[in-house]
C-alpha cells in the first residue's frame, strides 16, 4: 500500500517540528546558564525557521509574491543564528559576519528578484541557507570549546549534509530538471521538505548534548580536584594509578608525601595560614616534579605523586629538591609558617599493577623518615649487607 503524503501536509508537519523544537530548546536555558546565550540562538533559528515555513506556506496569499523573498531571506538568516550560537560558545563574535550576509543575500533578491522570482525561488534562493551551513561547519570545525566532544563530528556530519543537500539544489537540479523534465519539481520539494523534518530535530538535539557533554565533562573534573591546591584528589590518583599501571612496563616509584607537625601550624597560626602552606606545597612539589607526573592530594596534608622510567629511578634526588625548596619557601618573607616535609618512596624496577601495595611502602618508608626526625626523605631500597673483608 503506498503512502502519499501531499506538499502541505509536510510543510505542516515542519512547521510544528519546528514551534516544538524552539519551545523544547529555549526551555533547556535552565539547565545551561552559562550557555543561555547560545541556546537562544538556537532556539531563536528554529522559530524563525518555523516563520520562514509558514511564510513559504502562504506565499500565494502575499502581497506582489514577496513571500519567497521574505522566507528565503528568513531562512539564510535563521541558519545563521544557529552558527551565531556555535561562535558564542568559544567566546567568539560572528554578529558582522551574520549581518553582512543577510544584508548581502537580500540584497540579491532585490536586484535579482524582480522577473527572476521563479529560478531564485527553485534553484539559487538556496545558495544562502547553503553558506550558512557551510559557516556552521567552519564554526564547529575551528572550535575551541568543543575540542574533544564526541557530538561534535556528529554535529559537522548534519550541517554538511544539510549544504550539500542546499548546494545541490543550486548546482544539480537544474540540470536533473532540464534532463527528466519538471514533473521532478515535486520529488525535490518532498525531498527538501522531508530532509528538513529531519534537520529540525537532528541539529538542535546535538547541538543540546554537546553542551551536556560539556557539563559532563566539567562535573568529571570537579569531582577528580582538589578544590583548596588544584591537584588531582585520590579518587584521581587511584584511577590514574589503575589506569597507568595497567601499561606501564617501566620501573615505577611512588611518592607518599605528609607534612610535618601540620596540627601545630593550624594550631598557632590559624586554620588559614594552614591552607597557604598546602597551597605552597602543592606548588613547589608540581614545579619540581613537573606538570606531566601524577600528583594528587590524598587529604589533609597527606600528598602522593606517582613516576615512571628515568623519572622513578631519580625519584630520590627529586624528593630532597622537594624536602629542600619546600624549607626555604615556608621560610621566605610573606609564607605564613615554617613548614616541613617528610617522604617515603616505594621504587619498584619490575612491573606492577599493585597501587595499594606500592603506596604501602611508601608509607613504611614515610613512617621510617617521620621516626627519624622528620624533613628527610627514606626508600623501600634494603639496607646494604656489611660483607667481611
Ligand atoms: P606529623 O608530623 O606526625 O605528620 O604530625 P601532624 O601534626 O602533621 O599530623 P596530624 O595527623 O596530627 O595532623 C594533621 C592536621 O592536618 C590535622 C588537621 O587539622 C589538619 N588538616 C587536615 N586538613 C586540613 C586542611 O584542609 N586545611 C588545614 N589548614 N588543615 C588541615
Ligand atoms: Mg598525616
Ligand atoms: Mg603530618
Amino acid at each position: 500500500m503506498a503512502l502519499h503524503v501531499d506538499l502541505q501536509t509536510l510543510y505542516y508537519l515542519v512547521i510544528g517540528l519546528l514551534c516544538l523544537v524552539a519551545g523544547m530548546t529555549f526551555r533547556e536555558r535552565a539547565a545551561f546558564p552559562r550557555r543561555a546565550r547560545a541556546i537562544e540562538a538556537w532556539a531563536g533559528g528554529s522559530a524563525i525557521l518555523a516563520i520562514s515555513c509558514i511564510t513559504i506556506a502562504c506565499r500565494e496569499f502575499l502581497p506582489v509574491r514577496l513571500g519567497s523573498a521574505t522566507s528565503s531571506v528568513m531562512s539564510a538568516g535563521a541558519y545563521l543564528l544557529i552558527a551565531h550560537g556555535v561562535a558564542l560558545l568559544d567566546g567568539r563574535s560572528f554578529r558582522r559576519a551574520m549581518i553582512a550576509g543577510l544584508v548581502a543575500f537580500a540584497a540579491g533578491w532585490a536586484v535579482w528578484g524582480p522577473g527572476n522570482e521563479l529560478l531564485l525561488w527553485r534553484y539559487y534562493g538556496s545558495l544562502g541557507v547553503a553558506l550558512a551551513n557551510v559557516a556552521l561547519v567552519w564554526l564547529l570545525v575551528t572550535s575551541e570549546a568543543l575540542r574533544g566532544q564526541r557530538s561534535r563530528s556528529l554535529c559537522i556530519a548534519i550541517a554538511a549534509i544539510h549544504a550539500g543537500f542546499y548546494l545541490a539544489r543550486v548546482f544539480v537540479v537544474p540540470f536533473v530538471e532540464l534532463a527528466y523534465g519538471p514533473q521532478t519539481l515535486e520529488i525535490t520539494a518532498v525531498a527538501t521538505l522531508f530532509e528538513g523534518c529531519l534537520y529540525a530535530v537532528a541539529m538542535p538535539m546535538t547541538l543540546l548534548s554537546l553542551l551536556r557533554e560539556e557539563i559532563h565533562g566539567q562535573l568529571l573534573t570537579a569531582t577528580r580536584t582538589d578544590f583548596l591546591t588544584g591537584l588531582g584528589n585520590r579518587l584521581y590518583f587511584f584511577e590514574e594509578c589503575r589506569r597507568l599501571l595497567k601499561t606501564e612496563a617501566r620501573p615505577v616509584a611512588l611518592l607518599a608525601f605528609d607534612l610535618d607537625h601540620f596540627k601545630s601550624i593550624n594550631d598557632r597560626h590559624g586554620h588559614a595560614a594552614g591552607d597557604e602552606v598546602l597551597k605552597l606545597f602543592a606548588s613547589v612539589a608540581r614545579e619540581a616534579l613537573g606538570p606531566e607526573v601524577t600528583l594528587a592530594r590524598l587529604g589533609g596534608e597527606e600528598f602522593a605523586a606517582l613516576l615512571f622510567g628515568e623519572r622513578a629511578r631519580a625519584a630520590r634526588a627529586s624528593a630532597q629538591t622537594i624536602c629542600d625548596r619546600f624549607q626555604v619557601a615556608s621560610l621566605l618573607d610573606g609564607s605564613p609558617a615554617r613548614a616541613t616535609v617528610s617522604i617515603g618512596i616505594a621504587l619498584c624496577e619490575k612491573r606492577t599493577r599493585d597501587a595499594d601495595c606500592l603506596l604501602g611502602e611508601a608509607d613504611r618508608a614515610l613512617y621510617r623518615a617521620k621516626s627519624l626526625g622528620r624533613n628527610r626523605v627514606e626508600d623501600n631500597a634494603k639496607p646494604a649487607v656489611a660483607t667481611a673483608a
